[in-house]
């Protein structure tokens, strides 16, 4: 074994290891055949035979996740194009944004739904090593009600296929089959309320029921997979809490008793500010329909509360970004952490929403997410500080090496 194995020794550089721990200054990582075999002070950890990595004046971190991405879009502002594009087309542009992620120092994420599986299918082609990409989870189609945020809104005589179309605990639990049966790794309802880009619906509006939810989440549960909603009210986020949720997306109304519930049903919180933030700055001047742009600046102010509100009380918080949704784009999710520090999380907090709560949150916790004896090798070289500076994050350049499961996919390093 340990002659036929590969070692890596990352050394020099300031260590942030995703837990939250106070940082190591001289720190150093030992890695073997893809996984963690040391970590700590550089002094300590010495390996004969391992290549080596200097990342002095570096800092080394976890691989960052995106716990709420669509891969298969590409932010643009209309929603509409979307209609005339082929599943094959967006199968290779998620191939593409796959790469795109990577080099950004994102090493894990979790697809919130897509159409044509074309989630599920960059996912396999992923981890079949027929394109670079981050780990991924991936639910197939959104599971959405009739009319809902995930239902498109046409003339009669249109029919579109969408076998995430649901009304009914037993319609939901088929849909939730069907998504499995195709290799979902995780369950998304796009409609436990109305959302933003959506034309008819409003945010604030409850949609799928508890008890239709919770046939999903019983099935999901059966399969040993997650569920995340799409949840932008109070009734709404309440209703997929009641149904026995993993994670709430959005969030833009959480008031104290949702706050007290999500702590008592220990439910993970994804903001998703980047999405409202982009179209908000954009505007309508830039293409986004005019409906959206209404939803989302009403929202914004109540949205930055309910955050500030979660993250005082203790909600668990993992980092997502909505990437896809108007200039919210593949690649650019970093500056995700920066509008959550500006929200008033710390950077330190932001980190660790970004590596291991994230990860926890999509069921990769015993995997990645935090620079751990035994975790995956998902490591990132920073040039810089991160704790000074959130924002270098979302400059790729900076952004020196990337590995995953200990191979180094981008290296800027001279
Ligand atoms: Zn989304």
């Amino acid at each position: 074994m340990s002659t036929s194995s590969k070692r890596t020794l990352i050394r020099g550089g300031m260590l942030i290891d995703g837990t939250g721990a106070e940082p190591i200054d001289n720190g150093a990582i030992l890695i073997e055949n893809g996984r963690i075999l040391e970590v700590g002070a550089a002094s300590d950890i010495r390996s004969t035979g391992a290549e080596v990595i200097e990342a002095g004046g570096r800092t080394i971190m976890p691989g960052l996740i995106d716990a709420h991405i669509h891969i298969g879009s590409d932010g643009n502002p209309n929603p509409m194009r979307r209609l005339k594009e082929k599943h094959a087309y967006t199968a290779i542009k998620s191939g593409v944004h796959a790469r795109k992620l990577l080099e950004a120092g994102f090493t894990t994420v979790r697809d919130a739904a897509a159409h044509g599986y074309t989630n599920i299918a960059t996912r396999d082609a992923i981890n079949d090593r027929l394109i670079p990409g981050p780990r991924m989870r991936a639910p197939g189609y959104g599971l959405t009600s009739t009319g809902g945020h995930g239902d498109g809104y046409f003339a009669p005589h249109v029919s579109i296929d969408n076998p995430g179309l649901c009304d009914s605990p037993d319609e939901v639990r088929k849909a939730t089959r069907l998504m499995l049966k195709m290799g979902a790794d995780c369950i998304k309802f796009v409609s436990a309320t109305g959302g933003v880009m959506s034309d008819g619906d409003e945010p604030g509006a409850p949609h799928m029921t508890i008890e239709e939810m919770a046939a999903g989440i019983h099935e999901a549960k059966a399969h040993g997979v997650h569920t995340f909603a799409h949840a932008q009210g109070t009734t709404g986020i309440q209703n997929a809490i009641k149904a026995g949720i993993t994670s709430i997306e959005h969030g833009f109304w959480i008031d104290d008793e949702t706050v007290e519930m999500m702590l008592a049903n220990n439910v993970y919180f994804v903001p998703t500010l980047n999405a409202v933030f982009q179209i908000v700055e954009y505007g309508e001047e830039a293409g986004i329909p005019a409906y959206a742009v209404r939803k989302a600046s009403e929202a914004q102010e109540a949205h930055l509360e309910s955050f500030d509100r979660a993250y005082k009380a203790g909600v668990k918080i993992a980092m997502g970004t909505d990437a896809g949704t108007p200039f919210n784009k593949q690649g650019e999710n970093a500056i995700e952490l920066e509008l959550m520090r500006r929200a008033g999380m710390s950077a330190m907090d932001t980190i660790v929403a970004t590596t291991k709560t994230a990860a926890e949150c999509i069921q990769f916790g015993d995997v990645t997410g935090t620079l751990e004896v035994g975790k995956s090798a998902d490591i990132i070289l920073v040039d810089g500080n991160p704790l000074d500076q959130v924002n270098i994050l979302r400059n790729t350049e900076k952004i020196q090496l990337v590995m995953k499961e200990g191979e180094v996919f981008a290296s800027r390093m001279s």
